[in-house]
């Protein structure tokens, strides 16, 4: 069967167990913002039917399209399971082709610098967050397991404490840490924005270099990245030769917070501050951990309000920002104005998007959660 095909059929199938019942809507950021049935996730699912079954996207269907976060506050509410994020991401590869050319080049450059760690360093001092502390990091003689800790693209130049705060903890809790270098992206920037080959390069290569590196866990600090390759066990049909590795990388692979939430914390000197957490929506979305960064802040005595909306996103969504930025603008102002109701020191987060993109606006430093840990 050729890709399109393929792809035809999946989009069916998602298409089909939607019972048109509406109850995604309350729960959509762009629906709660412009009120119209086309910036819905039910909307989008008609509108990506009619296109594929006429083989035509409008330009008004691709600006709708384009409007969606893919941040799967659909999927968390839909009874019916409907798979919405996979749709949109066959519908966004259908619409590619279709774009201005304007708009082709500048999504090109925008992936291409993200991507590319010698053209993004370059541009990174102008937005870094912050430099690493110099705090010696911890060495521990005791180390029982090595772990792999996800460098990820961009968080390694714009906010470097975070894996460093990450290495020193794991070291205190007894685990080497091993770092992927920033080159390997783990492919979601190429993916989001319809450069599926590119992705599937990146995708292989990762998995074949994190294979032979013979780890117990494969950490990643930046929800984002962690839910991509989690999702990397479904990328491959059975019968190819990247499925059971894909799967057994998929398998291995956790959320900070999955890895330390059995662990003993009491040995970590924690930075005691006022805080409000924003829970990214690739935590409690795509990973469906909601609630358990929480959990762990509460065991060590943080108790952050509880926050209006919590379950919309903040405008980040990946480069969200860059190609919708009056929709990211106003997310960013309701989620900036729920998060400091409490009137907390700080903001905690779980991924650098967000971290990034709240920051901006912020008048209180915006964190990752794990930095309170390593005081
Ligand atoms: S996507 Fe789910 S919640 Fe939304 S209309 Fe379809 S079945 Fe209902
Ligand atoms: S992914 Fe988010 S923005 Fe897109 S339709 Fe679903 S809820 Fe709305």
């Amino acid at each position: 069967m050729q890709t399109a095909n393929i792809q035809n059929q999946q989009a069916n199938d998602i298409i089909r167990k939607c019972v048109h019942c509406g109850f995604c809507l309350a729960t959509c950021p762009t629906y709660k913002l412009s009120g119209s049935e086309l910036d819905s996730p039910r909307g989008r699912i008609y509108l990506i039917k009619s296109s594929l079954e006429n083989n035509n996207f409008s330009q008004s269907s691709i600006k709708h399209l384009d409007r969606c976060l893919t941040c799967r506050a659909c999927e968390t509410t839909c009874p019916s399971g409907v798979e919405y994020a996979k749709l949109i991401d066959i519908g966004r590869e259908f619409v590619e082709h279709k774009r201005p050319i304007l708009q082709k080049i500048m999504r090109y450059g925008v992936r291409k610098l993200l991507t590319t760690p010698l053209l993004f360093n370059l541009i990174a001092p102008i937005i870094r967050h912050s430099k690493i502390n110099n705090s010696t990091p911890v060495i521990n003689d005791e180390i029982k397991t090595k772990v792999l800790l996800l460098g990820g693209c961009v968080q390694p130049v714009l906010a470097p404490n975070i894996n460093h705060s990450i290495k020193n903890i794991l070291a205190k809790l007894g685990f080497e840490t091993i770092e992927t270098p920033q080159k390997q992206c783990c492919g979601a920037v190429d993916q989001h924005l319809s450069a599926n080959n590119d992705a599937m390069l990146k995708i292989k290569s990762n998995i074949d270099a994190w294979l032979k590196l013979d780890v117990e866990v494969i950490i990643s600090s930046a929800s984002g990245c962690g839910l991509m390759v989690k999702d990397y066990g479904s990328m491959f049909k059975k019968g190819d030769e990247y499925y059971k590795k894909a799967q057994y990388i998929a398998n291995k692979t956790q959320d900070i917070a999955e890895f330390l939430a059995d662990k003993d914390l009491s040995k970590l000197n924690l930075n005691k501050v006022n805080i409000a957490y924003h829970e990214p929506c690739t935590l409690q979305h795509g990973q469906k951990l909601s609630g358990l960064v929480n959990s762990i802040l509460n065991s060590l005595g943080y108790f952050p309000a509880k926050v209006v909306d919590a379950h919309l996103c903040c405008g980040s969504a990946g480069t969200y920002s860059i190609f919708q930025p009056k929709l990211s603008k106003q997310l960013k102002a309701n989620k900036l104005k729920n998060l400091t109701k409490s009137n907390p020191e700080m903001i905690v987060t779980a991924n650098i998007g967000c971290l990034m993109h709240l920051q901006k606006n912020s008048k209180i430093p915006v964190k990752h959660w794990v930095e309170l840990l390593d005081n």
